[in-house]
């Protein structure tokens, strides 16, 4: 087993390549869970060094996948790392890395990254580990090359976690990098009066600061997708800049109303709305003037 630990950058031991892994085990990409595979390890690398140092971090990755971003957030040294994957059959290739680094440092969960409960793995993790995870010093990061499949529902899902400071969130700021369909990380990322400003640039930005990453083309994976890729770090935010009290639900439910009709008067789309609507115009409106 190899534990020796630097603060910055360790070496894995001499392993298959992930090309190798996936053929060793059969991992053919399936379209119903959006599995397209990075292979080149310098793009994964590059990924994980958004986040900066790792080594009083534990990381969660979503959808490991025969673990190629896995290596690199190894590589990078966090200190511990927690990977939720859906597919069985990755199982045992995920099993490869953790036998290099030993069971104390990494821990699979296979599960649905959409409805685990993700501070619940970590103190599962932190019981099974020699060295129990320090809530209140420790840090926490999400990572994944997300299934674009399942991107916006589970963003959304991290969101309600922030504004309610539930999950992982209750314990700080834990910040998302995100490898996405560019066209969604554009539009997370787009400013007022963009073409891209959407529903999600105006929830997103509200929580969370926003950092627009390097953009990856399709032709880099296996099997390619159609579309590009880009990364994105979603920080959450210290301090709301206005609006405190205006929950994560009424925003959503007006820019889904508001950006669902873009051809009509905007005063027709906040009639729509009911409630939120004759408080929105009673408040000074929250969206109408961004
Ligand atoms: N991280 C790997 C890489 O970069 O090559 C794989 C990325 S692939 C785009 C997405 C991965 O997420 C697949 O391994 C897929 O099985 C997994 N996945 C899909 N839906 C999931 C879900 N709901 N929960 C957890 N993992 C999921």
């Amino acid at each position: 087993c190899w534990n020796v630990r630097n603060k910055s950058t360790e070496k894995l031991p001499q392993m298959p390549s992930v090309a190798e892994i996936i053929r060793l085990y059969g991992l053919s990409a399936q379209q119903k869970l959006s599995q397209n595979f990075l292979l080149d390890l310098n793009l994964t690398d590059k990924m994980v060094k958004m986040a900066g140092d790792l080594s009083n971090t534990t990381v969660i990755e979503v959808g490991p996948g025969p673990g190629g971003l896995t290596r690199s957030i190894l590589k990078a040294g966090a200190k511990r790392l927690i990977v939720i994957e859906k597919d069985p059959r990755c199982l045992p290739a995920l099993e490869v890395l953790q036998q290099a680094v030993s069971k104390q440092r990494m821990h699979i969960v296979m599960d649905d990254v959409l409805t685990v409960d993700e501070e619940e793995c970590v103190i599962k993790a932190s019981e099974q580990s020699r060295e129990p995870i320090d809530f209140q010093h420790d840090q926490f990061l999400f990572l994944g090359n997300l299934p674009f499949s399942i991107g916006t529902p589970l963003l959304l899902k991290w969101l309600y976690q922030i504004e309610r400071k539930q999950g992982l969130f209750k314990h700080g700021r834990a910040p998302m990098i995100m490898l996405l369909q560019k066209e969604v990380a554009d539009r997370i990322g787009a400013a007022p009066g963009d073409d891209d400003f959407s529903r999600l640039s105006v929830m997103m930005q509200r929580w969370c600061d926003v950092q627009m990453g390097f953009k990856i083309p399709g032709s880099a994976f296996v099997p390619p997708p159609k579309v590009d890729t880009r990364v994105i770090k979603m920080t959450p935010r210290n301090r709301l800049k206005s609006y405190p009290d205006v929950p994560l639900e009424a925003i959503e439910h007006v820019a889904r109303n508001v950006f669902g009709q873009r051809r009509k008067m905007l005063s027709n789309s906040i009639q729509t709305l009911g409630a939120y609507g004759s408080q929105l115009l009673e408040n000074q409106d929250i969206i109408l003037d961004e």
